[in-house]
């Protein structure tokens, strides 16, 4: 059996990790590329939205590399992605790739006796034992933790760094090590050491960054190439910013606690109280709290086509008035240019960045008693 899975983030970093811990060895294809969009998006419906075009595009290209099994998590929502395991499979047999499929329902969806039946199947190679499985599982999950917190103390230090790129260097770097790391331990050392790096980067606290939010659909939030990279992008901008939909987010609703993404949960939120598909009802929840917390403005990024988050823009807009959030919305298309996001990204934060040194300068004048000649302040 050779095992792939379709490339969503770190998804192939980790999943490489934890399979060759338990001498199970993967296929992993290439990285997502503007070519194989146009692969994906040959064969694939016209309407689907772009995360379905890149992956069936890496599992053709997992197949020609000898794969033979996908597993791919199919959690019947919340939306269409958890649908798309039972339909890349009509599509890629109907091509010719005949897989076998491990489609890792919810245990809500298929029992708990099935879908323990479906993992241990997924594991059914590997010659350690139960015991020794599950702990490389629950270890892995901490490799997961520790390179979130590397990502999140670099997306805030990004805006401080006093030689510019100090911290995209330190993660681009850590990631690269994780490629060749030959199991869980010496993932974790790759990553604290970096973490360690990371906090000795000189950094200027006089700078006063932009603090902003950035969120959207899943998928484009987790894998680099669906984004355009914006991650880097606004850490060559020196903006500090935080992003909370991440792998281990989506490890931690769906798998850990099932029912923190329930509807009560997040009844509190009256823009939109309910769920709508996709995590759109969570994208509204960034907004408030982006707007509590007192972030400077929010990132919303999708790709075309995605429905639920196209409902949470127009709730956006509503907050924006209500709340004077200051919201902008990056939908990306299947072009491959980046001029135009670049630009409307740069003036945002332009934008921001003018609004917040007026503030500055008025509540300095304020304090020394001058009066103020905008209106507003
Ligand atoms: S959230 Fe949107 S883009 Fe993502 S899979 Fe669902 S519909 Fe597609």
């Amino acid at each position: 059996m050779k095992i792939t899975f379709p490339h969503i983030g770190d998804a192939h970093l980790i999943g490489r990790i934890f399979f060759s811990e338990i001498g199970i060895e993967i296929v992993t294809p290439g990285a997502n590329t503007l070519k194989g969009l146009e692969t994906g998006s040959g064969v694939s419906p016209d309407e689907i939205c772009i995360p379905f075009k890149l992956m069936v595009a890496n599992l053709m290209e997992a197949y020609r590399l000898g794969a033979d099994t996908v597993i791919m998590p199919a959690t019947m929502g919340p939306c269409r992605l958890g649908e798309y395991g039972e339909l890349l499979k009509s599509i890629l047999d109907s091509r010719g790739y005949p897989f076998q499929w491990i489609l890792l329902d919810s245990f809500e969806a298929i029992g708990k006796r099935e879908l323990l039946r479906r993992l241990t199947h997924v594991v059914s190679d590997s010659d350690k034992g139960k015991a020794q499985i599950l702990r490389a599982l629950l270890e892995t999950y901490q490799v997961i933790k520790a390179l979130e917190r590397l990502d999140q103390r670099a997306h805030i230090l990004a805006g401080y760094e006093r030689s510019k790129g100090d911290c995209k260097k330190e993660v681009a770097a850590c990631r690269r090590e994780l490629g060749d790391a030959s199991g869980i331990r010496e993932a974790v050392r790759i990553i604290r050491n970096h973490l360690d790096r990371l906090e000795k980067v000189e950094l200027d606290y006089d700078k006063k960054p932009l603090q902003l939010l950035l969120t959207g659909e899943i998928f484009s939030m987790i894998e680099p190439f669906a984004n355009h990279h914006i991650e880097e992008l606004l850490m060559d901008m020196g903006v500090s910013f935080e992003k909370r939909v991440t792998l281990g987010w989506w490890i931690r609703r769906t798998v850990i606690n099932p029912f923190q993404s329930k509807d009560w949960f997040g009844r509190r939120n009256r823009y939109l109280p309910y769920s709508i598909g996709g995590y759109a009802k969570e994208t509204v929840e960034e907004g408030v709290i982006c707007s509590r917390k007192g972030y400077d403005g929010i990132i919303q990024v999708f790709p075309v086509g995605c429905m639920p988050e196209i409902v949470a823009k127009a709730v956006f807009a509503r907050m924006m008035r209500e709340k004077k959030l200051s919201v902008l919305t990056v939908i990306y298309d299947e072009m491959g240019g980046e001029a135009g996001y670049i630009t409307r990204i740069e003036a945002f934060v332009d934008m921001l960045e003018r609004r917040k040194r007026e503030r500055t300068k008025q509540e300095k004048a304020k304090k020394e008693g001058k009066k103020s000649v905008l209106p507003g302040y």
